[in-house]
């Protein structure tokens, strides 16, 4: 499953960032998962829940997700709209080619340690 890879990768950061900071525990990580990322939010918290707590430090971490909402540009005039679902047409020239716009990372957002 690619979101354990993910976990992992997050579970050292933090590792990292408390270390920086001489901290024992983390009690809140706020993550940004973006819409076109392709990450199972579901999994991606099973995932946290089950190394998580194998670890002392991140043992009583919440996770907080945020998902930002969905964005498609133009790849005629550029115009960028925010919008539940893929549209079909530009609003702007009323083209047909749009693309994801951003939105395809996980970005580390906010993290409160003891
Ligand atoms: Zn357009």
């Amino acid at each position: 499953m690619h979101e354990i890879s993910l976990v992992q990768g997050l579970l050292k950061q933090l590792a990292l960032l408390a270390a920086e900071h001489g901290s024992k525990s983390v009690s809140k990580v706020r993550l940004e998962v973006g819409p076109h990322s392709g990450i199972v939010i579901d999994s991606f918290k099973f995932g946290f829940e089950v190394l998580a707590a194998e670890i002392d430090l991140t043992r009583h971490a919440r996770l907080e997700i945020v998902i930002p909402p969905l964005r498609y540009k133009c790849c005629y005039c550029g115009h960028v709209r925010q919008t539940e679902r893929l549209p079909e047409t530009c609003s702007q020239c009323a083209k047909t080619l749009l693309v994801p716009d951003g939105g395809d990372g996980l970005i580390l957002l906010q993290v409160e340690m003891e």
